[in-house]
């Protein structure tokens, strides 16, 4: 049934691809950004790929609305049958201060639910992330993390992103809990997004496949994450919002875990005319890098470690055929050479 659904962070990689799909199967969506200014370049970057080009004219409207101020959420939530809470910052490199990551982030959790509260909305999909699923030790003899699993803030070498993603997730299911019994929440909880993006600004993850395309660094560290497609990522958003079977669960968003080497091989496959490096860097040369540069400090815990999870949950529930993980990067790859000029 078509409804109205409220989406924060509209402007964001991921959450234009749920917008189209939202829009695409039917439903009107009020979206936030903090600039109302960004309307068109929005617009431009949705229209291309609907069905009804007309349909951003008629059933997308944009509302300004900031993480870190109380003003406005229950008047821009009021009439919203669901809210879809993508909104939260994901910067490439870690600020100085965890606190900047985990306010609004966070606080912004908390008030989209409150305003979703106050406005009489009993539906709510929040984006987390796995990163608030993986960083605990596995239990042994478990092959790979799933929807069980909540990531220890206090492990050693949790980022401020991760745990700003964690403790919005935690604030989010104690918020439904204890304070709204009456909202259904469902999380989704996705690995390294890639895939196309609907145009250039295309957020953080991206990024990882434009450094390698830049052929930027001389080795690649022995490093990888798993990686799931964006437009699947979307699909689940647009099921949890239309099943009401899905409430109360977490679903972990993934295809297939791939090293930095293997994600470099994939482009070079796809562009066998250009400099890609493939190379790894010895641990022991990125261990003695890290000491004089803190972007490479970031990556000694996962240096040398495959981390596996399992989306076994949303293949069965949610009908999801994930996209090869090869395939999402020559998608972001491809985008990168012929739309960004890369
Ligand atoms: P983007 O950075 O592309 O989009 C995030 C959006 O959040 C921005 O467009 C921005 O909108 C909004 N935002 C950021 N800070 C604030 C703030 N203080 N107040 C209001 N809005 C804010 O990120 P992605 O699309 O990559 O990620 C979307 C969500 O998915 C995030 O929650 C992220 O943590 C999560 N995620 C992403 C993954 C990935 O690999 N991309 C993996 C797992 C989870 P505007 O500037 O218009 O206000």
């Amino acid at each position: 049934m078509p409804r109205t659904v409220f989406l924060t962070g509209i402007t964001g990689f991921i959450a234009k691809h749920v917008a189209l799909k939202l829009l695409e199967a039917g439903h009107t969506v009020v979206g936030s950004t903090r600039s109302l200014d960004r309307a068109g370049e929005l617009k431009g970057a949705l229209r291309p790929h609907l069905t009804d080009p007309q349909v951003v004219e008629n059933r997308l409207r944009l509302v300004a609305l900031d993480l870190t101020q109380d003003a406005g959420w229950a008047e821009a939530l009021s009439g919203a049958d669901v809210l879809v809470h993508t909104a939260s910052p994901f910067p490439m490199t870690q600020p100085k201060e965890e606190a900047a990551l985990i306010r609004p982030a966070v606080d912004g959790a908390r008030r989209a639910l409150r305003g979703a509260q106050a406005a009489g909305i009993d539906r709510v999909v929040l984006t987390s992330s796995a990163v608030a699923v993986m960083n605990t030790e596995l239990a042994s003899g478990k092959p790979a993390y799933d929807e069980a699993d909540w990531t220890d803030t206090a492990h050693p070498g949790v980022t401020a992103y991760e745990k700003s993603k964690t403790l919005a997730e935690q604030a989010a299911w104690d918020f439904v809990n204890d304070d709204a019994p009456g909202i259904a929440l469902t999380v989704i909880n996705p690995v390294l997004v890639l895939g196309a993006p609907l145009d250039l600004n295309y957020g953080t993850s991206v990024q990882v496949v434009e450094r390698i395309l830049k052929a930027q660094d001389p080795m690649l560290p022995r490093i990888g994450f798993p990686i799931v497609n964006v437009t699947d990522v979307a699909e689940m958003h647009l099921r949890a919002v239309d099943w009401p079977e899905t409430a109360g669960k977490r679903y972990i968003a993934a295809e297939e875990f791939l090293w930095f080497r293997d994600i470099a091989e994939a482009i070079k496959a796809e562009y066998p005319g250009r400099k890609v490096v493939t190379r790894e860097a010895p641990d022991l040369v990125v261990r003695a890098l890290a000491v004089f540069d803190p972007a490479i400090r970031t990556v000694l815990p996962s240096l040398g470690k495959r981390r596996d999870v399992s989306a076994a949950r949303a293949r069965d529930e949610m009908g999801i055929a994930f996209t090869p993980a090869a395939e999402s990067v020559r998608r972001s790859a491809r985008f990168l050479v012929e739309k960004a000029g890369l």
